[in-house]
Order: structure tokens, then C-alpha cells, then sequence
């Protein structure tokens, strides 16, 4: 059994070295938030204003302090209670009103701004989600053979969801704590530049001490998430493939693997937990070392009568405002870092190339005949990969039915690929041409060919929702009569009528409430429905037993008179009623004609119609003894 590999998490990919915002900003900004510019700008405004609203609080509060203090000495000292003039009360009762305005009005601007940002960068994720979407709907085959689908979802999913929080909240807070910094710096030197000093020498400490733990915190978050995603993968891979896990008796060991990641997790969070503890203990004694200092050296100046009581206590509370700001601007980078490495990641799948987009000069295809060529092709997936199609020349007609038969790896699924326009032949790489109604099949429109030419795999993928949806997926408007007709030609009707809510019954992730051949014969009718010119089956019964697949087969060829389909199939009674069989080996046609010729010709197809025959006749004897 092919053992699991830990998937890394997309963020640890992130590169260590200091990265620069710019580029990848510019990017953001001219694809995604050029609509937002003004109500971007505006919300920075109002956030400026917002962070500005801090700093009287602490001076108004000081002042007030200062204007009470005396009667409180007064108190205190048992001296007659002082007279309290009416400029003293207006002044308090203008301190106390100017506090309130500060804070509604910083709480009216938080609230304004938190909710337009929220609605901008919303949008900006539709816009960009929409653009991921639309360009992988877009992007060529190869391009999903290079990619694992888990890395594509994590573009998808988790670097969009780290652009969200970086325009919703990260850029706004770095201005925020940017203007609170300097801003709360200022205040304080201007308030008692020695005692500002006091309060800065134990800054580069607590910088230190920050800087030191958080590179380990947040290395042990990455490595925390890493093996998070990785017991998902375990946990997603094991259990959409439950019955091969049964079917090797491998409960145990995969428990024991499970387990094994849980523990690595657990030891993870617990020396982060110890850590976060560690930084936070350094960080109080920190300032509470610069605060001491502070106290010390407020009561001599106040002693000096070069600091009252008040502006002590300004000082305190802007202090306490200050270092959060300075941590989190010292944190940023980081920030920074995974959100440039996802904006990257996501213009790099925006900037894929579409190769297998349409000539500028393509033609619409309206009333397709059918007819299909391929004119000595030479085909392989990558400029360096081995050639999997080898001078191959065909001619199918249209209406007619080509069979294709050959060994496993032969190129029978590369084949239909081309047909169905899946893979471009580029040169020099692959040559050769493929053709559709005589001409070049880039000369017709690529929305057309996927219209009129249907493929059906032979892993039959059915979507969430009820078989009705499933049935209806390529021709939404399909007629009722229409869906009967293909049901009854996929010997499909009885088993719908005996299920309880007949064509809405759902149809569960991944089709696992019907059998193999149900799901099979379901995708089937969905192409027929879909009543294209060409229909691709690549080997798209082998899951039902022979009976009813050589009776499906027949009624294909009765029911849908006029359409060209070409099956390819590892048995030769799925064929047998073909116009033309080719049989292929290794990219090569090695044998053709019809049933009968190649029966007569003694080759790879006769050899192999008598194994099969024989194998069917032992097996029938076998039921009936
Ligand atoms: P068949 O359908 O006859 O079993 P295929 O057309 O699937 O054969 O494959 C033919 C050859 O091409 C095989 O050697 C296979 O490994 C290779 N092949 C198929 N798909 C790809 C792909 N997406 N990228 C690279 N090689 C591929």
C-alpha cells in the first residue's frame, strides 16, 4: 500500500527571507480594488482621525485630575473645604463632555469604518474567487495533470481567506498602530521628555523579546497547521476510500497512523502554549520594569515641581497604549510575508497561460455533421514525456460508430482527449492534425465543440444533488419525454421507478447511493440527454455485467441514428457492432476493420475475442452447475 505523505501546509511554503509587499500589493490594487480606491481612501481617513481621538483622553483625564487634587489635599489634610468657583466646574464639566465626544466619535468611526472595509473586502474576495474560478474553468488539461487538486483548493480556500483578513483588517491596522506610535511618542516627549526617555529604555527589551519568541511562535503555528492539514488529508484520503481500507484490513495501522499525527499535533500545541506563557511572563516583568522606572522618576519630577499629578497620569495611560501598537507593527512582517506568498500563488494561477483558448478567427459550429479525422498524429503529454499516440491516421464518418480496443496504456482514453479537444497538439512537440466536419479542429469555437462533442469517462463522477440535476447537468431545459428516452435507451427507467422519490431521490457526495453500473448508466443518459453530434464512451459500461451492456449498446445504435460515437471498451462484444474497430497498441493502429475481418485476421483481436468468449462460456457453465 502506498504509504501517506504529510502534505505541507500552504502557508509553510512560505519562504523565510523577507519578502516586499509592493508587487504583490500593486497587483491586489489594480485588479481588485480599483472600484474601492475612494471608499478605501475615505475609510483611511476616517481611521486617522480615529487613532488621532486617542490621545487627548489620557491629557483631558490628567487635566481633570489636576483640577480635583487640591480639594483633595484639602480633605486630606483636614484644611476648610476649598470654593468651588464656577470656571472650575466649567472647566471639569468641558473636560468631561470633550472625553465623551472623543469616544463617540471614535466609536462612530470604528463602527463606520469596520463596516465598509468588511463590504470592500468581501467584494474583493467575490471578485477574486470569481476570477480563480472562471480561469481554472478556462485552463488546459495539462495544466491540471502537473497540479494536486488539494494545492488548488488551498489556493482557493485559505491564500483567498489570508487576503480577506490582510484588506480587512491587516492594512488598516498598520496604519492605525503606524500614527498610534508615533503619534503616543510625540504626546509623551512633549508631556516630560526624561520621563519619555525612562519609558523608552526598556523598549528595545521588550522589542527583543518579542522579536525572539514570536519567530518561534510562529514557526510552531505554521508547523501546527501543517500537521492539522496533514491529519485532514490522512482523515479525507482514508475515508472517501473506507471500503479499500476494509477490503486490505488496514483499520488498525491507519489508526495507528492517525494517532500518531494526533500526538505530533498535541506536543505541537503544548509547546506553543509554553511558549506563548514564557513570552507573556518576560513581556509583564518587561514593563512592568519600564512602569516602575516611570513611577520612580514621576514622583522626583513631581517632587521637582516639573510634573503634576495629573500629567503622571497621562503619562501612565498613554504608556499602556503604546505598546501594543509597537508589537503589532513589529509582528506585521509576518503578516506581510503570507499574504505577499498568497497573492503570488493566486496571480500564478491567474497567469497561466491559456493554451487552449480560441483563434481569433474561429468559427461558430452550428449544424455539425460529425465527421472526424485525425491526420498522422504524434501526441505526447509533456515536451519531454515518451510519445503516447504514434503517426496515427483515422477517418470516422459521420453517423457511423468506431470502436477502439487494445491493451491497457495503449493511448485509447489519449485518443478520445483529442477528439474532444481536451489536449491541443502543439508543435514540435506533438504534430499532426486533428479534424472535425474537415476542418482543423481549432478552427471551430471551443464553447461549440464541448456543446456538440460529449465524452463520457469511464469513472463516472455524478454532483450533489438529486439525479434529475445530475441527468439535466449539460441541458438544464431538457424535455420530459427527452429524459424518458434516455433512461429508457441506459435501461435506466425501472430502477429510477423503484426508487422512493423516483428522478428526485439525492444523490450523496461522489454518487455512493448507486451502484458502480447505475452511476455509470446515469452519466451515460446525462450525455445523451445532452444529444450532442459525437459521443465519446471511454469504456463507460465496464461496470455492468455483459448482458446488459451489449443491450444498451444495441439500443444506442438504434436510438441514436445519424450521431457519430466512438467506444472505446476492453471487451470485444462492446465493439463488435462497430462500423470500424481499430485496435490499439502503444499509440499505434495494429489491427482494423470490422468484427468479422479482424476475427478472421488472426491477430491481437482474434486472440483475444476467443479468450473472452471461452472465459464467458466457462463462467456460464460454472453458474449452471
Ligand atoms: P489507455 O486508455 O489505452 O489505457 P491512456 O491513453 O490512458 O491509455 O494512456 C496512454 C499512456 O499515456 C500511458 O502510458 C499513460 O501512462 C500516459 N498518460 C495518460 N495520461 C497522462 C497524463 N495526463 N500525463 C502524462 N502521461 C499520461
Amino acid at each position: 500500500m502506498t504509504k501517506f505523505k504529510p502534505v505541507k501546509h500552504a502557508s509553510t511554503e512560505a519562504p523565510q527571507k523577507p519578502v516586499s509587499l509592493r508587487i504583490p500589493l500593486a497587483r491586489l490594487n489594480q485588479q481588485f480594488l480599483g472600484p474601492y480606491r475612494l471608499s478605501f481612501l475615505i475609510c483611511l481617513t476616517g481611521l486617522l482621525i480615529q487613532s488621532l481621538l486617542i490621545l487627548p483622553v489620557p491629557l483631558l483625564q490628567g487635566r481633570i485630575l489636576d483640577l480635583l487634587l487640591p480639594f483633595a489635599e484639602a480633605a486630606e489634610q483636614g484644611r476648610p473645604p476649598i470654593d468651588v468657583s464656577s470656571q472650575l466646574i466649567q472647566s471639569i464639566a468641558t473636560g468631561l463632555a470633550l472625553i465623551v465626544a472623543c469616544q463617540l466619535l471614535r466609536t462612530s468611526l470604528s463602527w463606520a469604518v469596520s463596516n465598509t472595509m468588511g463590504r470592500i473586502s468581501q467584494e474583493v474576495v467575490v471578485q477574486l474567487r470569481s476570477a480563480l474560478h472562471q480561469k481554472l474553468m478556462r485552463l488546459p488539461m495539462a495544466y491540471f495533470d502537473a497540479q494536486q487538486t488539494g494545492r488548488l483548493m488551498a489556493r482557493v480556500t485559505s491564500d483567498v481567506g489570508s487576503i480577506l483578513s490582510f484588506v480587512n483588517s491587516g492594512l488598516l491596522q498598520l496604519v492605525n498602530d503606524l500614527i498610534l506610535a508615533l503619534g503616543i511618542a510625540a504626546l509623551l516627549f512633549w508631556l516630560q521628555w526624561r520621563l519619555a526617555l525612562i519609558a523608552m529604555v526598556v523598549m528595545p527589551l521588550y522589542l527583543l523579546n518579542q522579536m525572539v519568541f514570536s519567530g518561534k511562535i510562529r514557526q510552531l503555528s505554521l508547523s501546527i497547521r501543517s500537521q492539522v492539514s496533514s491529519i485532514y488529508a490522512l482523515l479525507s484520503e482514508r475515508v472517501s476510500a473506507v471500503r479499500v481500507v476494509r477490503g486490505c484490513a488496514q483499520e488498525a495501522e491507519e489508526l495507528a497512523q492517525l494517532d500518531k499525527r494526533i500526538d505530533h499535533h498535541r506536543e505541537l500545541s503544548w509547546k506553543n502554549t509554553r511558549t506563548s506563557a514564557l513570552l507573556s511572563l518576560l513581556a509583564t516583568l518587561i514593563t512592568g520594569l519600564g512602569t516602575l522606572g516611570v513611577l520612580i522618576g514621576g514622583i522626583l519630577l513631581i517632587g521637582q515641581n516639573r510634573l503634576t499629578m495629573g500629567e503622571l497620569l497621562a503619562f501612565y495611560s498613554l504608556i499602556g497604549q503604546l505598546y501594543g501598537p509597537i508589537v503589532r507593527l513589529t509582528q506585521f512582517q509576518a503578516t506581510a510575508q503570507s499574504t505577499s506568498v498568497s497573492i503570488e500563488r493566486l496571480c500564478e494561477v491567474l497567469d497561466e497561460p491559456e493554451t487552449l483558448s480560441d483563434s481569433p478567427d474561429a468559427k461558430p459550429l452550428i449544424t455539425p455533421q460529425g465527421a472526424i479525422s485525425l491526420e498522422n498524429v504524434h501526441f505526447r503529454y509533456q515536451p519531454d514525456g515518451p510519445e503516447v499516440i504514434t503517426s496515427l491516421t483515422l477517418n470516422i464518418k459521420p453517423g457511423t460508430m468506431l470502436g477502439i480496443i487494445g491493451p491497457s496504456g495503449a493511448g485509447k482514453t489519449t485518443l478520445l482527449a483529442l477528439i474532444a479537444r481536451l489536449y491541443d497538439i502543439v508543435p514540435p512537440t506533438s504534430q499532426g492534425e486533428v479534424r472535425f466536419d474537415g476542418h482543423n479542429i481549432r478552427h471551430w469555437l471551443l464553447a461549440d465543440l464541448r456543446k456538440h462533442i460529449a465524452l463520457v469517462p469511464q469513472q463516472a463522477l455524478l454532483f450533489e444533488g438529486t439525479i434529475l440535476t445530475n441527468l439535466t447537468y449539460a441541458c438544464p431545459d431538457a424535455s420530459e419525454p427527452e429524459i424518458k428516452a434516455a433512461l429508457e435507451i441506459t435501461d435506466l427507467q425501472t430502477t429510477i421507478n423503484h426508487l422512493p422519490n423516483g428522478l428526485q431521490t439525492s444523490v450523496s457526495e461522489r454518487g455512493m447511493t448507486l451502484s458502480g453500473g447505475q452511476r455509470q448508466r446515469l452519466a451515460l443518459a446525462r450525455s445523451i440527454i445532452a444529444k450532442p453530434a459525437v459521443l465519446l464512451l471511454d469504456d463507460c459500461t465496464s461496470a455492468l455485467d455483459a448482458e446488459t451492456e451489449s443491450r444498451i449498446q444495441e439500443s444506442l445504435a438504434h436510438n441514436l441514428p445519424g450521431r457519430t460515437s466512438v467506444v472505446v471498451s476492453q471487451k470485444c462484444s462492446s465493439v463488435r457492432q462497430a462500423d470500424l474497430i481499430i485496435v490499439l497498441d502503444k499509440g499505434k493502429i495494429i489491427e482494423q476493420g470490422t468484427h468479422t475481418e479482424l476475427v478472421g485476421l488472426g491477430g491481437w483481436y482474434s486472440a483475444t475475442f476467443k479468450a473472452q468468449t471461452t472465459a464467458l462460456i466457462d463462467k456460464i457453465y460454472d453458474e449452471a452447475a
